[in-house]
This record gives C-alpha cells, structure tokens and sequence, in this order.
C-alpha cells in the first residue's frame, strides 16, 4: 500500500506566537460592527484563543500522546472504543461539526492503553477537517501504531455548515468509515464491529 503513515508525516510549523487578533478585529469590522464596543473588546483575544485550542492537534505528535502505552499481549480479538465524542472544524467552512467516533482493532499480540484512542482521537480532531480525512487518519494512525490484524473507524457527525447555512437540515448525520486490514477483507469481522457498535 503507498498510503502514507499519519504518524510520521510532517505537520505544518504552525506560529503560535503570531496572534490573529488584528485580523479578528479586522473581520468584525467588515461585518458591519464595531469591535470597540463592550461586549466585543476583548473577542479577538478571546477568538485568538480558541481556535488556537481548537486547531491545537497540529502541535500533537500521535507517538508522544501515546507515550509508551502500547503492550505487548497474547491477545489476537476484537477491541473496540465506541461513542468517542469529538468536536471538529471543518475546513470549507471553520464552522464546527461534531458527534461520535467507534474505533476498533483486531490486535496482533499488541494492544494500546484504552484511554489513549479518545486522545488520538482530539489529536486529529483539533484540526481543520473534513470528516472524510478525519476517519482515515485516525484509522492509518492506529494501523502504524499497532500493526494489528485490522482497523475499523466509524464517525457519526453533524455538521453546523449543513444545519446553519447551506442545506439548513437540522437533523441529517453524515456517516464515514475507514475500513483496513481484516476489516476491509472480511465481511464477517466488519459485520461483528457494525454490530457492537449499534449494541
Ligand atoms: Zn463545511
């Protein structure tokens, strides 16, 4: 396979120590407000803030998070994280979308610590997305990571640029999966983990 490795890819340098408070105050101004008023004085560095937090996945190296907590174990089932919660931008927008990932892996003789699939998960959530790309990462991710027999990822979301603009459907999800190894080849390991997950 030529896919790349997530987890050994290049992020972009990323220059926290430049503000974006001017071109917040610049972007209130264009429409049509005053940024001088009370209750927006302090928005740009309030705005500067949070989408700094929000995009904080670029300065996340998968490898660091994970910190070792990946053991070695005579263990060759089914593992699976379901109704991880995450909140995402999405990139066409930079409006947030969010909801649910199901991850699940059949080990080879390697497991990772349980609580660190939903940080994997903010690792690549906390970024610009799109949840096509935000599934398939977090698949490759747990794949070079653990070399295990397959990988399933299932993303439920919703997403603001759908409900708020656009389309405006309050109720429609989009669903994704990244399916490898085991789970792409085997119907009846991809229906075992459909099936937890909808349990
Ligand atoms: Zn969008």
């Amino acid at each position: 396979m030529s896919r790349k490795s997530t987890v050994v890819k290049m992020l972009p340098p990323r220059r926290p120590d430049v503000s974006i408070e001017p071109l917040v105050k610049q972007m209130l101004s264009a429409l049509g407000e005053d940024p001088t008023r009370e209750g927006l004085q302090r928005t740009p560095y309030r705005v500067d803030k949070a989408l700094k937090f929000l995009t904080s996945g670029y300065d996340t190296d998968p490898a660091k998070v994970v910190n070792g907590a990946i053991y070695s174990v005579k263990y060759d089932e089914m593992v699976i994280v379901k109704d991880i919660e995450f909140f995402s931008m999405c990139e066409h927008h930079m409006l947030p979308f969010f909801g649910k990932v199901h991850v699940a892996y059949l080990a080879r003789n390697k497991v990772i610590g349980l609580s660190k699939i939903p940080r994997l998960v903010d690792i690549f959530a906390r970024r610009l997305q799109i949840q096509e790309r935000l599934t398939q990462e977090l698949a490759d991710c747990i794949k070079d990571m653990l070399d295990p027999i397959g990988v399933g990822v299932v993303c439920e979301a919703q997403h603001f640029c759908m409900m708020m603009r656009g389309v405006e459907k309050q109720h429609s999800g989009t669903v994704t999966s990244a399916m490898l190894g085991s789970f792409r080849s085997r119907k009846a390991t991809r229906d075992e983990f459909l099936s937890l997950i909808r349990s």
